[in-house]
């Protein structure tokens, strides 16, 4: 799998830089965002180094359905599952992504 040694997230998932890890499976690892944004706010990250969604191919299709696949079992155990939560992703600078490693944000918890 490609590891991408300059960028936090693949750091992350190879265990070479601290994270709040919520969540983690053979495919993706979740952990709290370093500065949230909501009460709750978890980044849903797959292992595997992908710049953004532009990247994407119909390969990775396994690793989008486990994103959101797994994001509900995530917001359960964050207990924002019944409340309601926010699934969102940034595709490049003008959106605002400043990570290129692709990852989902789920936002919840506002009162
Ligand atoms: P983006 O703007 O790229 O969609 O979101 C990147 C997110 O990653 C930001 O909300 C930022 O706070 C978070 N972030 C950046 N570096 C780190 C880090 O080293 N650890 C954690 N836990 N979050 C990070
Ligand atoms: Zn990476």
């Amino acid at each position: 799998m490609e590891d991408n040694d300059n960028c936090p997230f693949c750091q992350i998932v190879a265990g070479k830089r601290d994270a709040d890890i919520v969540y983690a499976n053979e495919t993706l690892v979740a952990f709290k965002d370093i500065h949230p944004h909501a009460p709750v706010h978890v980044l849903i990250v797959p292992r595997k180094h992908i710049r953004s969604v532009n990247d994407l191919t119909l390969a990775d299709g396994e690793i989008v359905a486990a994103m959101f696949g797994k994001a509900p079992e995530i917001a359960q155990k964050m207990g924002v599952a019944r409340s309601g939560y926010r699934l969102a992703v940034n595709v490049e600078r003008g959106a605002g992504q400043i990570i290129f490693h692709l990852h989902l944000h789920l936002l919840g918890g506002w009162r």
